[in-house]
């Protein structure tokens, strides 16, 4: 109260405008498909990622951060809306975004902040991003050189197809640090989504990465042969692994079709070599699945790599004009990603490795430098955490809840007990991307329960006692009455969140997501 009034006074004798300047800039990064076993700070057993470190230095690490869908477009709806997919209507790629929907961006505008999104945007481009006053951003995917973009400089809707020459992550970094440089009107606070497409699939180096790891050996992880023993058909028959899915484009044998003459010679030179030595070797089953894992994890890395050191530019930038000491930095990603875990890459399944987002907060002042949180927090929690940053009412339809408290170290003793999770691309009657069955599923702090709903098959996990979920434990009968005590607790998620029974579903007889 007595800050209140303060406040009141203090703004009465120095004028809204200088008071509101005050509020803190919110400055959100975000990659696509980041899993965080591959940052320093997670303990990464394959990687360092020194820039991505600093905001955890500075901040807090979110041990626990799950998307309520994991999959590109459908994580970053949520993130505009604060809802889950049965509400915001985003429910898998290819869907188109309803921008004309209530988002964090356009209630920021209105409560005064510049906003701006650069970089990948992958809601559609049926309309411009809405609720920027300034967006720079990739068209679809967007390629990792040389991206078409479009800018919308003054949030009119008036877009610029612009094509640029580059690296993407470099392209997208240059944008950004100049719209905070020169492009932004600086008596106002800001919130700048700054976006990246690496390190998604095809996972194309940069030119200063393109030979980085090629003389060491990143270790395997010890399921790169999983046999799926224990689990059902979701498992064994996806589409998603490193043996057999990945492409010669995947793989790098042959260049990515977007480089221009320039860009193909440096490639040829750091692919040629290492291309020729793996025709020669001529290797066949387990050999050649551990040729692709290298292959692969190398390029992955050589993405984040890019990433890390981009942010290192912007983190300096902030540092340098002491625009850091008012600008709350979050990194995150939109899901997690299989790093030849179970043999995949890709994403979709509640299991750790894709249900899992990287979340780093770093708010000076506010944040305790170097800690660490363990509550169950969520993407559905993003829009109402920069809401309460930036002092503005979170709306009550708005599903998740604000981590400011958490931030200042003060857990709500209602904070979350449970998780609900929900992953809707798959067609029956037509081929998907990578062929992962519907599902849904809770997570508390110690287990997982997911219903395949369509094929009507059932895990349970323990995941203090195996984390890596190769142990499916629901037909054990010691585990009947957790079973209960979970299906139950995924029928008042459900209630709550108001899923409704065929949520997302096109075809004309839906399997229903009622448990019997
Ligand atoms: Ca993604």
């Amino acid at each position: 109260m007595r800050i209140s009034i303060w406040s009141t006074v203090v703004s009465m004798f120095l004028g809204a405008s200088s008071f509101a300047a005050e509020r803190p800039n919110i400055l959100f990064i975000f990659t696509d498909d980041h899993a965080s076993h591959a940052m320093s700070c997670y303990g990464s057993k394959i990687n360092e990622t020194p820039n991505l470190d600093r905001i955890a230095d500075e901040g807090m690490l979110f041990r626990n951060c799950f998307c309520t869908n994991s999959i590109c477009g459908p994580s970053r709806a949520v993130i505009q809306t604060g809802k889950y997919s049965h509400k915001n209507g985003f429910y898998m790629n290819g869907d188109r975004f309803d921008g004309t929907q209530q988002t964090f961006p356009k209630l920021l505008q209105a409560a005064g902040y510049q906003t701006a999104v650069i970089g990948k945007w992958h809601l559609g481009e049926h309309m411009p991003p809405q609720g920027y006053s300034y967006s720079d951003v990739l068209v679809g995917q967007g390629p990792y050189y040389n991206p078409p973009m479009l800018r919308d400089v003054d949030g009119s809707g008036d877009q610029e197809r612009i094509k640029r020459t580059g690296y993407t992550t470099d392209i997208i970094t240059d944008l950004a640090l100049e719209w905070l440089k020169s492009g932004r009107d600086e008596s106002r606070p800001f919130m700048l989504m700054y976006q990246h497409k690496a390190p998604h699939r095809e996972w194309a180096p940069g030119p200063d990465h393109l030979t980085m790891y090629d003389d060491v050996d990143i270790p395997e992880p010890d399921n790169l042969f999983d046999d799926y023993a224990t689990r059902g058909r979701a498992a064994r028959e996806q589409d998603m692994t490193i043996a057999t899915t990945m492409t010669p484009r995947d793989l790098k044998l042959v260049p990515p079709p977007y480089l221009n003459e320039e860009q193909l010679e440096v490639w040829n030179a750091a692919y040629g070599p290492k291309n020729r030595a793996f025709e020669k070797a001529n290797l066949e089953g387990d050999d050649l699945v551990r040729w692709k894992y290298q292959r692969y994890i190398k390029d992955y890395l050589r993405c984040i790599a890019s990433v890390d050191d981009n942010v290192g530019r912007v983190l300096d930038y902030l540092d340098e004009t002491g625009l850091a000491d008012n600008t709350v930095v979050i990194y995150s990603s939109d899901q997690g990603f299989y790093l030849g875990d179970h043999g995949w890459f890709d994403k979709r399944f509640m299991y750790e490795e894709s249900y899992r987002m990287p979340l780093l907060i770093k708010w000076p002042g506010v944040t305790e430098p170097g800690s660490v949180n363990t509550d169950l927090v969520s993407n559905v929690d993003f829009a109402e955490t920069f809401l309460d940053i930036a002092g503005v009412d979170i709306p009550g339809d708005m599903q998740g809840a604000s981590l400011v408290p958490l931030l200042k170290g003060e857990t709500p003793d209602d904070w979350r007990k449970s998780h609900y999770y929900q992953y809707y691309e798959f067609l029956n009657d037509r081929r998907t991307a990578h062929m992962v069955r519907r599902h849904y599923g809770v997570r508390t702090a110690r287990y997982k329960l997911i219903h395949f709903y369509n094929i009507d098959e059932w895990e349970l996990y323990d995941l203090a006692s195996d984390p890596r979920e190769m142990r499916n434990l629901y037909g054990e009968p010691q585990y009947q009455d957790l079973i209960q005590d979970l299906k139950a607790e995924i029928v008042r998620l459900q209630e709550e969140l108001e899923v409704p029974d065929d949520a997302g579903s096109v075809e004309p007889n839906p399997p229903s997501l009622k448990i019997r």
